[in-house]
């Protein structure tokens, strides 16, 4: 099998690299706009490995691409990746409406994980707000996240898929909520997300259901990005096996179930 990495000079393809290569995957190709020409293991810190960055993407040659890059990047390299019969794995997130509904028509063609977090702790988090939410339905919800002060999109795509959990499980018990990106007064018929910038943090994730005389926080936290980069592997090697194209969560990897 042999693995493209996009952004593989970024802060989470770097990572990928040296985890692929230490789970003894074979990195073929590494595609970046920076440090073209440089040998990606090199960058990720585990020596050179014979793959130099090069950011001709129309070059892709490989059974499996991995894109940590941005929204417009991304689509325009699984547009390529669809194309020549390229699995993915997206870990990318910020997509507009628009650029999401593009990449389902894209994921048509091949099969696809796409997630905002491939921690197992985050979506083991994601579970246990799933169950948190079809027992504290009456109160209220807010969730808020903190990233380092270079994160691109706000609020995180976790965050994002938070709520939408939160919010499906809620309209099944009769309440319907709307999903508000850093408002400022609640009017009791939303659910808030806030998006905290600063420092070098890697990653923290909490919903709050806030009922009469009791709180509830459910937290994750992210220290290292490895958590990701290693999360991203396990879906690499999953979706190698996988024949039947379209979109895959990473819940759907760690059900370790192969759609045929
Ligand atoms: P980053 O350090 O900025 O890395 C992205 C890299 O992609 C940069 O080197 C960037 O170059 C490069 N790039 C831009 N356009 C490109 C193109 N057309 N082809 C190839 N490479 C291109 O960002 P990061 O922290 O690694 O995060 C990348 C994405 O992953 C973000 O959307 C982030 O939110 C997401 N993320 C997801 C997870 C997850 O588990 N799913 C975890 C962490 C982060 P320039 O710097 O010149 O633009």
């Amino acid at each position: 099998m042999r693995l493209a990495v996009a952004g593989a000079a970024g802060r989470m393809g770097r990572l990928v690299v040296k985890h692929a290569v230490n789970e003894g995957l074979t990195v073929s190709q590494a595609f970046d706009i920076v440090e073209v020409g440089k040998d990606a293991g090199e960058l990720a810190g585990i020596g050179k490995i014979g793959v130099n960055i090069e950011d001709e993407v129309e070059r892709l040659d490989a059974d499996v691409l991995v894109d940590f890059t941005n929204p417009n990047a991304c689509i325009r390299n699984a547009k390529v990746a669809a194309k020549k019969g390229v699995k993915l794995v997206i870990g990318t997130t910020g997509f507009s409406e628009a650029q999401k509904k593009e990449l389902e028509e894209i994921c048509n063609r091949v099969p696809a994980v796409i997630s905002p977090n491939f921690s197992i702790g985050v979506n083991a988090f994601f579970r246990i707000v799933e169950f948190a939410s079809s027992l504290l339905y009456d109160c209220d919800v807010e969730i808020f996240e903190i990233h380092h002060r270079m994160k691109k999109d706000a609020p995180s795509g976790t965050a994002i898929k938070t709520a939408e959990i939160v919010r499906e499980i809620l309209a099944s018990k009769g309440k319907k909520l709307e999903l508000k990106f850093c408002r400022e007064a609640k009017r009791g018929e939303e659910i808030g997300v806030f998006g905290l910038r600063g420092g070098d943090v890697v990653g923290e994730h909490t919903v709050l259901f806030f009922g009469d005389g009791e709180r509830v926080e459910i937290t994750h936290r992210a220290t290292s990005r490895d958590c990701f980069a290693k999360g991203a592997v396990i879906a690499v090697k999953w979706i190698s096996r996988v024949s039947r194209p379209g979109i895959y969560s990473m819940l759907d990897v760690l059900s370790e179930n192969v759609p045929s």
